[in-house]
């Protein structure tokens, strides 16, 4: 157990507990604003976001201490602000244990309860922003996997509530489908206590990988990762991000049909509205809606789901309440 003492501020709720409470689980994505004016419309997102009453928020997280440290304030601010659980995403390729150690141990004196445990890219814009110094590739053995990072958080702080990254459509590194399950299911039974996809765009491909997950006996709950498409540039760009992404012919001839970007923005936002829509009536466990720190689209679907009276459906369940509600 970790030398970090338990509890100093209000704990927050798990995320599974969160999940379960919810009709329907519908949480928000959020990454730490670079410049001024993104951080006031971040924070006007985040308010105008607020009463459709997410079961929780994730902040992402970048590379070297500069982005670590604007995740770690955006956590807080975001608690101070709204009441929400507010879940950090935390990268570890290159990271030593110990510094790990202290990032974790400093939210779990905060009373953060969840963490979403990830890798983070060898390869992109990522990497090379990280850009190694001697002891930092020395630590590069320390995780090599995000499984080394949940083992690790398990062990040391075994309260905190552990959710993982998967990639329904598969990952670049492991074209053997077979194999990424195994991977998978080992780091389920490291104790992951919750999944979120990557973005997807068809939902059989989400289905398909949640029919393998509990073939392979993964029974945490999997939260589908769904993001607008808002310009034909942002199509290409997710393509080169993730480049298992598969973008259905339906969705690109729509895409094709208009020509400028708010007309790519509607079809971008009609389209996730359908996928919502399905994967609800699929009894999906929660959909994860990356927002890119705007407020638009998700509201646009709500709108279009008929979700926007949140109090109405039930939907979200959001709050500090402790981790045994
Ligand atoms: C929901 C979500 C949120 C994200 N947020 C962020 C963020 O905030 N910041 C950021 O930098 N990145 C983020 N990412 C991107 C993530 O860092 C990349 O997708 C990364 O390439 C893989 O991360 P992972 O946690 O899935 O890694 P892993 O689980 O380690 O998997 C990575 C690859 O290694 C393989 N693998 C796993 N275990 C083994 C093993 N034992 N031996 C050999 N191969 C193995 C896997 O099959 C896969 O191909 C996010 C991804 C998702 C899905």
């Amino acid at each position: 157990m970790s030398t970090f003492s338990s509890q100093q501020s209000s704990e927050q709720a798990r995320v599974e507990a969160l999940i379960r409470k919810a009709e329907v689980s519908v949480s928000f994505d959020f990454y730490p604003p670079r410049t001024e004016k993104a951080a006031e419309r971040l924070y006007r997102s985040i308010e105008e976001l607020v009463p459709l009453r997410p079961s929780f928020v994730t902040v992402g997280y970048g590379t070297g201490p500069v982005t670590r440290a604007l995740t770690h304030e955006l956590v807080l601010r975001i608690r101070r602000m709204t009441g929400l659980t507010v879940v950090p995403h935390l990268t570890c390729l290159g990271c030593s244990k110990s510094e790990i150690e202290q990032l974790v141990g400093t939210y779990y004196e905060e009373g953060i309860r969840n963490i979403l445990a990830l890798r983070g890219e060898r390869s992109g814009a990522n990497a090379k922003a990280r850009s190694f110094s001697e002891a930092d590739s020395k630590h590069k053995r320390d995780f090599p996997h995000a499984v080394d990072l949940v083992r690790f958080i398990k062990r040391e702080f075994p309260e905190i509530s552990v959710g993982a990254g998967c990639h329904c459509e598969g990952h670049r590194e492991t074209p053997n489908r077979l194999l990424e399950m195994e991977y998978l299911r080992a780091k389920v039974d490291a104790g992951v206590d919750w999944l979120v996809t990557q973005l997807f765009f068809d939902n059989r491909e989400f289905y398909d990988f949640q029919a393998r997950c509990r073939m392979a006996g993964i029974e945490v709950p999997i939260l589908a990762g769904i993001m607008p498409i808002v310009s034909k540039k942002d199509m290409h760009r997710i393509a080169d991000l993730s480049p298992a992404t598969r973008f259905p012919g339906q969705l690109l001839k729509a895409v094709d049909r208009v020509s400028s970007d708010a007309m790519v923005r509607n079809v971008g936002t009609t389209w996730a509205t359908g996928q919502v829509f399905d994967l609800i009536e699929n009894q999906v466990d929660g959909i994860h809606l990356f927002t890119r720190n705007r407020s638009r689209a998700a509201l646009e679907i709500y709108r279009g789901l008929g979700m926007s009276e949140a109090e109405d459906t039930g939907a979200g369940a959001s709050g500090e309440q402790s981790s045994s509600s």
